[in-house]
């Protein structure tokens, strides 16, 4: 097989970071293409004289400008902006985009790489959880190949018969399926006393205590607000509805998902916390390849335990899957009051547990409305947006 060639959207954060460290373990398969971030100049000149893309994009002049200073005299092309985002991954010679940008920002560029047929892996929950339909219909148009990248869902995938993930309209119960079990750790505050998570600071909040991720997702890690996006995620990936899909806390984060069939069987998939087996499984799917994880030492673990959600603890949870259940003019909604109470939260701004309430806040005012384009999305994001704001300002 001829070196696929990546680009990868975010790749200064988290998941951008792991995946260029399996893509550096496979140099013989795979070559960086093109590299797309915010605004950490610093990791991506490390990351472009390593990698050595053929372009470079920033999100802001201001940031390019900067790094084209100091790649002068190297023939990588710096760029700006979501159109720029959007060429470098949909130029011909792609044949892999990583999807790693957090947030609604990383839904145009996204949707330009199942535009051009590309192999996407999917790790920005957010662009599926806000254009759900419209995002799958683009999937089958235009041929694209998705791989789930979150690694519950690249667990269920995994858990899948292969007929099923080749199907284009699979139904769960024509593959002898009863339920999606989609687990998840609890976060931090599985344990702690209720009345007290009003106090919660944000340190607190971003220590995960299995995984080790973005500031975003570790607040969405412990309101569980990421258990909700990742229901929503996955009954578009999986072409379920909700009463399809069951979540199940699982504080030791080794199994990452499971799949019920009808004869009794569960399927799981289990490993390290670590996104970079998630990574490699989508990168050179249907092969496997190193990632560079330790193999797990089953001597070495002691309790799997299981209980149920406790939604008075995790009030986002519940909300998330109540605007699954209204449609997507309801989970852009929550999707974008998240990204603003998660920021205000971050910046101290408001308490922990007000995160709930501007969420709840939004999709009890705001109006629902049929999204049939990518347009509508954007249009419905923005005045959640808008609305949030208004709400926190109420706040002060
Ligand atoms: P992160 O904050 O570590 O990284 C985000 C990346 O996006 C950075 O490279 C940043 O520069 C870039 N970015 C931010 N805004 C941008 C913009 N407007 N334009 C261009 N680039 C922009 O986040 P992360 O933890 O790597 O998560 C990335 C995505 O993957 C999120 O959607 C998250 O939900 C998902 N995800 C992450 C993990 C994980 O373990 N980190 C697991 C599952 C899913
Ligand atoms: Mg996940």
């Amino acid at each position: 097989m001829s070196i696929q060639q990546v680009a990868i959207l975010g790749s200064t954060g988290s998941i951008g970071v792991s995946t260029l460290d399996v893509i550096a373990r496979n140099a013989d398969k795979f070559s960086v293409f093109a590299l797309v971030a915010g605004r950490n100049v610093e990791v991506m000149r490390k990351q472009c004289l390593t990698f050595k893309p053929k372009f470079a994009v920033m999100q802001c002049e201001q940031a390019a400008k900067q790094l084209r200073g100091d790649l002068a005299g190297s023939e990588i092309q710096v760029l700006t902006g979501v159109q720029a985002m959007q060429d470098v991954v949909s130029h011909s010679d792609v044949d892999i985009v990583m999807s790693a940008i957090v947030g609604a920002a990383g839904l145009l560029p996204t949707i330009s790489a199942v535009e051009h047929s590309k192999k996407v892996l999917l790790a920005n929950k957010e662009s599926l959880v806000m254009s759900g339909q419209i995002f799958m219909d683009k999937v089958k148009q235009h041929g694209a190949t998705l791989l789930p990248i979150d690694s519950e869902h690249n667990a269920i995938y995994q858990s899948l018969p292969t007929a099923f993930q080749q199907h284009s309209d699979p139904k769960l119960n024509q593959f002898g399926i009863r339920k999606i079990l989609l687990t998840g750790s609890g976060g931090p505050f599985l344990t702690r006393n209720i009345e007290t998570l009003a106090d919660v600071t944000v340190e607190e909040a971003v220590a995960h205590p299995n995984w080790s991720m973005g500031q975003k997702i570790s607040v969405d890690s412990a309101t569980m607000m990421n258990k909700g996006l990742e229901f929503i995620e996955a009954k578009w990936l999986f072409n379920c509805d909700a009463d399809d899909i069951e979540v199940v806390i699982h504080p030791q984060s080794m199994i990452h998902s499971m799949v019920q069939y009808q004869d009794g069987s569960v399927i799981a998939q289990m490993g390290q916390p670590d996104m970079r087996t998630p990574i490699a499984y989508g990168l050179s799917y249907p092969e496997r390849i190193d990632a560079g994880v330790e193999p797990l030492d089953f001597s070495q673990i002691c309790d799997f335990t299981f209980t149920k959600p406790d939604y008075h603890r995790y009030p986002n949870l519940a909300l998330a899957i109540e605007a699954c259940k209204t449609g997507q003019a309801a989970t852009t909604a929550v999707n974008a009051a998240n990204e603003i109470a998660v920021a205000a939260f971050l910046n101290k701004q408001i308490g922990f547990t007000d995160i709930y309430k501007v969420n709840a806040e939004v999709l009890n005012r705001i109006a629902i409305t049929n999204l049939s384009s990518i347009d509508d999305v954007l249009a419905q994001d923005n005045e959640a947006r808008v609305l949030a704001k208004h709400i926190l300002k109420t706040m002060e």
